[in-house]
């Protein structure tokens, strides 16, 4: 076990970080990048309530980032040294290292991601606290940080168990929360791309056009696109939403996020509270067939 699980040593890919300073250096780092990009160069006109949005988005990181911090990543860390100290999970049993391993266990972990964020959408327990990120009214790089504690402490539960099963380095899954931190950045900044460079790019990693229509009111779309670092997960298990060209989005017109909430956009408290009312099951989502967590 390294002397401490925060700097870790890696002796098969030469590589010693600070993993908690390392986390938050690239989360912050990700967050102002594609803040600037998007202020520069945005892809949907920017409507009053940016500024509001915003300050909600981080007031809520803000939040999460200490909740997190010492009850979810912290301990996840030890619970995976302690994984590869006793051999456990397929990674160890396959007998992968060094970057074999490191590539795999970041494909392996996306796909448990895909599944888990499907499930999010499925369930009406995890749909409670899941709404939250889709209450937002826009989508921004500030939307990347919306997320209900309580989903944050669901999820956290689900990837102790993936670490069990799977059993990546302590590398491998500090590798794939950055990742996923990025690639959640990146995906929902209100950015795009020329037509032919959005269809190469999104062969291979979820951009923010295919996340978009994740986040449009229309079911059809809403209920697709689950993926969040590669793309094929949703292609492969039929999940796949067309978002369309970049001069005619396919869910242009309809908007983005849940329109009941809107009342309540800006309310933290009110937002925290959401989940834990029992009405809440009766917020589904305007003009759609049906929703998604009625199912
Ligand atoms: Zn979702
Ligand atoms: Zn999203």
């Amino acid at each position: 076990m390294p002397a401490c699980p925060l700097l870790f040593r890696h002796e098969g890919v030469k590589m010693e970080i600070n993993l908690d300073a390392g986390r938050l250096a690239v989360f912050i780092g990700g967050f102002l990048l594609f803040l600037l990009l998007e202020t520069l160069r945005p892809a949907r006109p920017w409507r009053g309530e940016r500024g509001a949005r915003l300050a909600f988005n981080v007031g809520v990181a803000a939040l999460n980032t200490v909740l997190v911090r010492v009850f979810i990543y912290v301990p996840m860390l030890l619970w995976t040294v302690h994984v590869e100290e006793q051999g456990w999970g397929i990674s160890r049993w396959l007998g992968l290292y060094g970057w074999t391993e490191i590539i795999v266990s970041l494909v392996v972990l996306d796909f448990f991601d895909y599944l888990w964020h499907r499930g999010n959408h499925r369930w009406r327990f995890l749909w409670r606290f899941h709404k939250g990120h889709h209450a937002d009214t826009g989508m921004d790089v500030g939307t990347a940080l919306r997320f209900h504690p309580g989903e944050l402490f669901l999820s956290g539960g689900a990837k102790a168990l993936w670490v069990l099963v799977w059993g990546p380095t302590p590398v491998a899954w500090f590798l794939f929360e950055l990742l996923v931190s990025l690639c959640s950045q990146f995906h929902h900044s209100n950015i795009d791309f020329p037509d032919p460079v959005e269809r190469w790019l999104s062969r291979f990693i979820v951009t923010p056009r295919f996340h978009a229509a994740h986040h449009a009111v229309e079911r059809r779309f809403g209920d697709a696109n689950f993926s969040t670092i590669l793309s094929c997960w949703d292609p492969l298990f039929r999940s796949y939403a067309d978002p369309g060209s970049r001069s005619a989005p396919a869910w242009a017109g309809m908007g983005l996020g849940l329109p009941q909430e809107r009342g309540k956009a800006f309310s933290i408290r009110a937002w925290l509270e959401e989940p834990l009312r029992s009405r809440n099951l009766d917020l589904g989502v305007a003009g759609a067939r049906e929703d998604p967590a009625q199912r």
